[in-house]
């Protein structure tokens, strides 16, 4: 039998994730019909992404899930046209992908590259930085990105500790959770990486009182998403020294506008939402498998609960 499956993204995806797409329905033994643009009430399933025109999914009637082609959910999930199932992306290409970015940031403010790679005044001033188990690198956020970003990091030395929603376990990670975990989270923090979604319950996750927590002369790396930190209490924390430096790879808006005080400010590294790209072979295998998952009768993988938001 034929699975129609629509590919709702922004017409420059079509390009990238035709092929991959068809390869992973043939292995996974899929026969679909895939395409950018089908009748509303054939779609048997919706591959989506944000920015793509589809709004309104009541005309879909017959579609049996939404699947997400990002790991953040935040475009679709309160859609109130949507009542089917909606899952998300984990997809192994772009869990490395984030993984290699971190831990190459970490790595700069730990070893201190800038105070040569910068260096206008031609100064010959050797610095002997701390061995990773000397710092704490604390991830907010423990999930699917987190908990690799923790496994690197641990391989590395680094003290790691990281603070989720849940109480969990992690193999040589100090983990913290819900809102009185934060604060202790935060005080032993030599560099801080957010890798939580934007939901409700995270918006300015970082403000005046939680920087406040972090030990002077910290870091912060954030290739989450632009709400988890309130961008004038960082601003001021970065005006007063007491963060050293942040990288930023998401903001409230994208791009971010030229007049930003971003841009120009001497403790903010810009990179354009780069961290981590979806990769199209790795997760186009990961669509396939719930498709197939949904035509056996077995559950999805990587549902949402649209309540918590992600
Ligand atoms: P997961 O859903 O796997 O993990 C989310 C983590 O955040 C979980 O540990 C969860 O806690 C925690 N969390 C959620 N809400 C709260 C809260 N209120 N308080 C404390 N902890 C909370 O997501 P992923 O790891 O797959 O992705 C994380 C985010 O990374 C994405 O949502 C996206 O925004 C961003 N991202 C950015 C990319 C880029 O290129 N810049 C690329 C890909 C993703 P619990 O474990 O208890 O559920």
């Amino acid at each position: 039998m034929t699975v129609n499956v629509l590919f709702a993204a922004h017409p420059d995806r079509w390009d990238t994730y035709q092929t991959p797409l068809q390869a992973a329905f043939t292995e996974a033994g899929i026969n679909a019909h895939l395409s950018p643009d089908m009748a509303p009430d054939m779609v048997d399933y919706i591959i989506y992404a944000p920015n793509a025109p589809l709004q309104d999914f009541a005309p879909y009637a017959r579609a049996k899930a939404v699947l997400n082609l990002w790991a953040g959910v935040e475009a679709v999930v309160d859609n109130r046209t949507l009542k089917i199932p909606l899952a998300r992306m984990v997809d192994p290409g772009m869990t490395q992908s984030m993984t290699e970015w971190v831990v190459g940031h970490v790595m700069r403010y730990h070893l201190g590259f800038d105070r040569h790679i910068v260096n206008p005044d031609h100064l010959w001033e050797p610095h002997t930085p701390p061995l990773a188990a000397e710092r704490n690198v604390c991830i907010l956020g423990m999930g699917a990105l987190g908990t690799s970003v923790a496994g690197s990091l641990r391989g590395l030395g680094f003290s790691v500790s990281g603070w989720s929603r849940r109480a969990k376990s992690v193999e040589g990670v100090t983990l913290h959770h819900g809102p009185d975990g934060l604060k202790t989270a935060l005080s032993e923090a030599a560099i801080v990486i957010l890798l939580l979604p934007d939901t409700a319950a995270t918006e300015n996750t970082l403000n005046a009182e939680t920087l406040a927590h972090l030990p002077k002369g910290a870091f912060i790396i954030n290739p989450g998403r632009g709400p988890l930190i309130d961008d004038a209490a960082l601003l001021a924390a970065l005006d007063s020294g007491h963060i050293a430096h942040a990288t930023l790879d998401v903001f409230r808006i994208e791009p971010l506008p030229q007049d930003h005080p971003f841009w120009a400010h001497p403790g903010v590294t810009v990179t354009p939402h780069v961290a981590a790209e979806t990769r199209p072979i790795t997760a186009s295998r990961v669509i396939a498998e719930n498709i197939r998952r949904g035509e056996a009768g077995e559950p999805f993988l990587l549902l949402v609960d649209r309540s918590r938001g992600y």
